[in-house]
């Protein structure tokens, strides 16, 4: 069987060592030059999506990007500890959740898979994808076509696959925050607890912060507003976002403002969007994982882990169909739905709490500290951060 895999971000390089695995020839078509490795945001992978780095063998290569985080501090504007939100039982070897740089993650998994024998395109944009009978193909943006036995898309939310299975498939709903992400170097790190994001829900906006080991700090901050549209932001200079968001931050206790003054900006006005229910994720040889069919919004904290779970499962259950991947993508779809659709439901309602005007906004500090005692705790967490993707029980856990 061959493979063509759509978007070497997270989900694709992993889907396609999980393919390899199996014996499957496959290539990568990537539209951007990964090794530009500037810039980006960081996440955190929960253990559910570790283990599924670590069910293609692709967890200790990339481990030493990541920096062991153990868990979410939650304060109120006023400094006041509102609750601690946990990252997961960490894996039997010990490993707690990993934050990453996201370029890294992503570049160290592209370099993997080219080691494993996957052949990887970069600066190759797909443009349109189809599917017949006996093959599917896709056209690249310099007028290629490229056919193989299946395409799947791990395009992301913007995806040009998911339009191909559905043209009238919903595309990404805007949030109601812009995300910026920055790093501070050589600053003191402020009592900041090491391996815990601080959370801190000001005045005017969300903000975040991960002390590293080396002494940087990362930070981000997510501002309720509407989104920054195409003309803002080719006439904001960096500099003068930074400045917003010293501002934003000057109203709250805490070390957000001073970070931020010291700091580089790295993701700049970054307007977030889910993706909450795609009603077709395939049609005949085109399939589709990750935010291309269900993207949370960031504060899920689970985008990256989910679709590393996805191509686990999707690598497994290719490999086993492989004379007919119309069953192998239909039995993605009931493996996998229910679990994803309601974690982007779950980030939806987590982004709302960051919104001014909505009922979590207004309830006193107090209330948040009941919720994050007794609503969002480990063990109502334990359903997301304990599922197992394994490649031998592709249905593991759904
Ligand atoms: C600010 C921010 C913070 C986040 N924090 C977290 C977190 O803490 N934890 C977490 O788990 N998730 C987090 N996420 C979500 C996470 O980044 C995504 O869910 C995850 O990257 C999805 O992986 P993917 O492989 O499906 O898509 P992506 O990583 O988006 O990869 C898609 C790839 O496809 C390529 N591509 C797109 N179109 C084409 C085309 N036409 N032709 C060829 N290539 C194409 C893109 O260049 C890209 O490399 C965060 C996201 C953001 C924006």
């Amino acid at each position: 069987m061959r493979a063509l895999v759509v978007g070497g971000g997270i989900g694709g390089p992993v889907l396609a060592m999980a393919l390899r695995r199996s014996g499957i020839d496959v290539t990568v078509l990537e539209r951007s030059a990964f090794h530009a490795r500037d810039g980006g945001s960081w996440f955190t992978v929960t253990p559910n999506g570790l283990s599924a780095l670590a069910a293609v063998d692709a967890l200790d290569p990339v481990r030493t990007l990541g920096s062991s985080t153990t868990g979410n501090l939650v304060l109120g504007a006023t400094g006041r500890r509102l609750g601690v939100i946990g990252l997961g039982a960490p894996l039997p070897d010990g490993t707690p959740a990993l934050s990453f740089r996201r370029p890294d993650l992503a570049a160290a998994l592209l370099d993997l898979a080219r080691d494993r024998g996957v052949q990887v395109v970069e600066g190759a944009r797909v443009t349109s994808a189809s599917s017949g009978p006996d093959d599917a193909s896709v056209t690249l943006d310099d007028a290629t076509t490229l056919s193989a036995d299946v395409v799947i898309g791990a395009d992301g939310i913007h995806s040009v696959v998911r339009r191909a299975i559905d043209p009238t498939a919903p595309t990404g709903r805007y949030l109601g925050l812009v995300n910026f992400g920055g790093i501070t170097t050589g600053h003191a790190q402020h009592g900041l607890a090491p391996g815990v994001w601080t959370f801190v829900f000001g005045r005017r906006a969300f903000f975040g912060a991960l002390p590293l080991p080396d002494g940087r700090v990362v930070w981000f901050a997510n501002e309720p507003r509407p989104a920054v549209s195409a003309d803002e932001r080719a006439a904001t200079t960096p500099d003068e976002w930074r400045a917003h968001l010293v501002d934003l931050a000057a109203a709250d206790v805490g070390p957000f403002a001073d970070l931020i003054a010291a700091g580089r900006l790295d993701l700049a006005a970054d307007n977030t969007h889910d993706l909450p229910s795609v009603p077709r994720w395939h049609r005949a040889r085109l399939g589709l994982i990750g935010d291309a069919i269900h993207a949370p919004s960031p504060s899920s904290g689970q985008g990256a882990s989910m679709a590393l779970e996805d191509a686990v499962v999707m690598g497994a259950l290719l490999g086993r169909h492989a004379d007919d991947p119309a069953a192998a993508f239909s039995a993605f779809d009931a493996a996998r739905r229910r679990r994803v659709e309601k974690i982007v439901a779950m980030g939806a309602r987590s982004s709302s709490a960051k919104t001014p005007g909505s009922v979590q906004r207004v309830i006193s500090e107090a209330i948040m500290r009941l919720v994050f005692r007794y609503v969002v705790t480990d063990r109502a967490q334990e359903w997301i951060t304990a599922y197992r993707a394994d490649l031998d029980t592709a249905t593991a856990g759904s």
